[in-house]
């Protein structure tokens, strides 16, 4: 049992063709596949893991091509179901000149939040050795229970279950409920990845110091992952915690560096559970994910710059 299922959006962004512009100063847009889950799940394949995605597309022409790169990408797509009746999501990024990400959702409601609990391919999810998922599939409903049923069926299953909330408040009617709602299933989660944002959002302090960084942890952890961009990141288990740096890269495009990082622990936590409770292994694990990040911002776009095994240990080897 060697899988990685990941549940959640899969949309497309729309990105300028030209950096440091705000949406309304674009002169035109690529299409550029997403979704954090779904970049995930791609991650995992990409290194030769096992993985599956879970969600609902627009049946559309988007919706298909979603489907298809996940099919060439080597994702079962067996979780995926269509709704005729509503699009696939998109959402339009920019990173303006002055470093703010700028995010325009289209999403009223999109296919992926209307996925419902009798749609779940329960022997997919059952199939998990770990199941992953973000907080984006909590805000509305049907697709909000769907998610809470999709968590207990892999837990009961025997599934680690990974949680990196990938906070979007735009999408949130307000910033408190934002808050409660990502924390109403913090203490279900075996592994939790929070970003330097997500951090002070959550605790609402502005530093990653250990005892912050503890307000967050749970006695039902096994894992806690703080990352800090080109700094690496730090971890937290019930025995141990430290903080690993990351590798001198040329950053061109940040987009899916924390998909790849979680991606690539996940895969490595799949070949090898004992990784949780042994910190040398750990810590060898969280380098190799580390790189795999640090890769995936050396080119535009997430999925495309997603590495192989191969690129991710040649990285490692040069450093
Ligand atoms: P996302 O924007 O995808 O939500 P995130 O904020 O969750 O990302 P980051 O901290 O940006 O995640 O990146 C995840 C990991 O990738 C980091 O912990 C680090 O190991 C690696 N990484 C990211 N950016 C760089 C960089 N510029 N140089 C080296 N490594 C990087």
């Amino acid at each position: 049992r060697e899988l990685v299922v990941s549940f959640g959006e899969m949309l497309i962004d729309f990105v300028p063709t030209v950096a440091g512009v705000s949406l309304a100063e674009a002169p035109a847009f690529l299409k550029a596949p997403g979704g954090a889950p779904a970049n995930v799940a791609i991650a995992v394949s990409r290194l030769g893991g096992g993985a599956a995605f879970v969600g609902k597309l627009g049946d559309d022409e988007f919706g298909r091509m979603l489907a298809a790169i996940l099919r060439d990408n080597g994702v079962d797509d067996g979780g995926v179901v269509f709704d005729a009746g509503a699009r696939t999501a998109l959402a339009f990024v920019t990173l303006r000149a002055d470093g703010e990400r700028e995010f325009m959702f289209y999403r009223n409601p999109s296919a992926d939040m209307l996925l419902t609990a009798d749609e779940l391919n329960v022997e997919l999810i059952k199939r998990a050795a770990v199941f992953h998922y973000g907080s984006i599939s909590l805000i509305a409903e049907p697709c909000r229970t769907a998610h809470l049923r999709a968590m207990e069926i892999a837990k009961e299953a025997g599934a680690l279950l990974s949680y990196d909330p990938n906070l979007r408040e735009a999408l949130w009617p307000s910033r408190e409920e934002a808050r409660t709602q990502i924390l109403s299933i913090w203490d279900q989660a075996d592994i939790v990845k929070v970003s330097e944002v997500e951090l002070e959002f959550l605790t609402g302090i502005d530093s990653v110091e250990d005892d912050v960084v503890m307000k967050l942890w749970r006695p039902t952890m096994k894992l806690l992952l703080v990352t800090l961009g080109d700094q690496g990141c730090k971890y937290y288990a019930r025995d141990f915690h430290g903080a690993v740096p990351s590798f001198k890269v040329q950053q061109v495009d940040t987009t899916g560096a924390g998909d790849a990082f979680v991606g690539a622990l996940l895969q490595r936590i799949v070949k090898d559970p004992s990784s949780l409770q042994d910190e040398k292994k750990l810590v060898e694990s969280i380098k190799f994910a580390n790189a795999c990040g640090a890769i995936t911002t050396t080119k535009k776009g997430a999925i495309p710059s997603l590495p192989t095994e191969a690129e991710v240990l040649q990285l490692i080897e040069k450093a």
